[in-house]
């Protein structure tokens, strides 16, 4: 069995395949970056002031001052503000020439044209031309673009961003028990979750899927299935079918369909039977068939994959937690990914009975890695959630 460390180094070598389009930015959101974006203004493009006032100089000892003008938000001074001058100026205008300080409206009176300054102003409040960002700066390096990058770039007047197109993901799901939701069960049937659960996790990654539907423990019928997913998707992923069992045809339908396999079982809990291969550019994955190491394994494996075969080395953001109870394992002969419920900063008492149990996981906004040989972790000990 490979441990999965060696398992997502594997991962870390898919190359980044994917081609570029060019995406409004509008529409942007929760693509990949695959590049960093230099900035093309600097920010502010001018100094301008930070709140309603005066502008006037610092250094000016005058009791009260001339007002020359009024300059509004996108207004260009036409007065130069001089010794016992000061000119009024609005939230986000720009600062007339000779101003080097706002004072606050409510700092101030004003009566027949003249300006007093009835309290101190200890602060300029003027946002200094390129103080936030120079021109040239790297400013969005690559990453999963959140609407903050979005606005960043409005900010910068681009249009458009150049995000990697993403891989479409083939999806077969296995095994002559399932039956789709919508249709009566017979004895010895479950319904099909996996497919759906997938597929929406590929959505998630903002990948577009085919789902090409459930096919039986049959080897013809999954070969057929096989050739025609691999011969038009990126990526394929099958769930069920990987194992050991008389009837798991996965791995022989994806040698025989002339990939590579690269792993096929790791050291992780769930999700040991695991398999990863390659064809060409394309990456397929065979995933065990209980629904809750189906979904780990695609949070762990194939949503870093997606993302680099898209040019971007994903990793998860952590946050910490303390665990309000312990958690005992009666074997560490894997790594285990388990599912935890967080309330505010504590790990709660939370039911889990492995791999099948499929509603605990829908309780579960997290999940914590405990390393291998490690049987017990105590109540009160901090350890690193990874959210779901
Ligand atoms: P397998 O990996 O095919 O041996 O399946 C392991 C377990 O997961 C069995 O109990 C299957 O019935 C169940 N299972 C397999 N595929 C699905 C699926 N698409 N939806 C829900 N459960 C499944
Ligand atoms: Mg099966």
């Amino acid at each position: 069995m490979m441990h999965p460390d060696n398992a997502f180094k594997i991962i870390d070598s898919i190359e980044g395949t994917a081609a570029l389009e060019e995406v409004p930015i509008i529409e942007a959101a929760g693509r990949v970056l695959p590049n960093p974006v230099f900035s093309t203004l600097a920010s502010p493009p001018f100094s301008k002031a930070a709140m309603d006032g005066y502008a006037l100089q610092k250094s000016d000892p005058s009791g009260s001052f001339t007002v020359l003008e009024t300059i509004a938000a996108g207004d260009v001074p036409s007065r130069a503000v001089e010794k016992g001058t000061c000119s009024k100026i609005m939230t986000g205008a720009m600062v007339p020439e000779g101003a080097d300080k706002i004072v606050r409206v409510e700092f101030t009176s004003e009566e027949n044209g003249r300006m007093k300054v009835v309290t101190p102003e200890p602060y300029d409040n003027i946002i200094r031309k390129g103080e936030n960002l120079a021109a040239g700066e790297p400013v969005l390096t690559p990453r999963i673009l959140k609407p903050q990058d979005i606005g960043v770039l409005a900010s910068m007047g681009i249009p458009s961003v150049e995000a990697a197109k993403p891989p479409l993901v083939g999806i077969i799901t296995t095994g002559s028990e399932l039956v789709n939701p919508g249709n009566p069960l017979k004895p010895g049937q479950i319904y099909n979750s996996n497919g759906y659960q997938i597929c929406s996790q590929t959505a998630r990654v903002n990948c577009p899927w085919k789902y090409y539907g459930v096919v039986e423990d049959n080897q013809e019928a999954l070969s057929a299935a096989f050739s025609q997913a691999i011969s038009e998707c990126d990526f394929v992923l099958l769930s069920g079918g990987v194992s050991m069992g008389e009837f798991d045809f996965v791995p022989g339908i994806i040698r025989d369909g002339g990939a590579e396999i690269l792993f096929h079982k790791l050291a992780i809990k769930p999700g040991k039977p695991t398999l990863f291969a390659r064809k060409g550019s394309s990456c397929i994955f065979g995933l065990p068939g209980n629904p809750v190491s189906t979904f780990v394994i695609f949070e762990v494996l194939v949503k870093p994959s997606l993302l680099k075969w898209m040019g971007l080395s994903w990793k998860s953001e952590y946050f910490q937690a303390v665990l309000s109870e312990s958690i005992i394992r009666r074997d560490g002969d894997r790594v285990e990914y388990r599912p935890v419920q967080v309330e505010g900063h504590s790990i709660v008492p939370f039911p889990y009975h492995g791999s099948a149990h499929l509603n605990a996981l829908s309780r579960a906004n997290g999940i914590i890695r405990i390393e291998q040989g490690i049987l017990k972790l105590e109540k009160g000990t901090a350890v690193d959630v990874r959210p779901i």
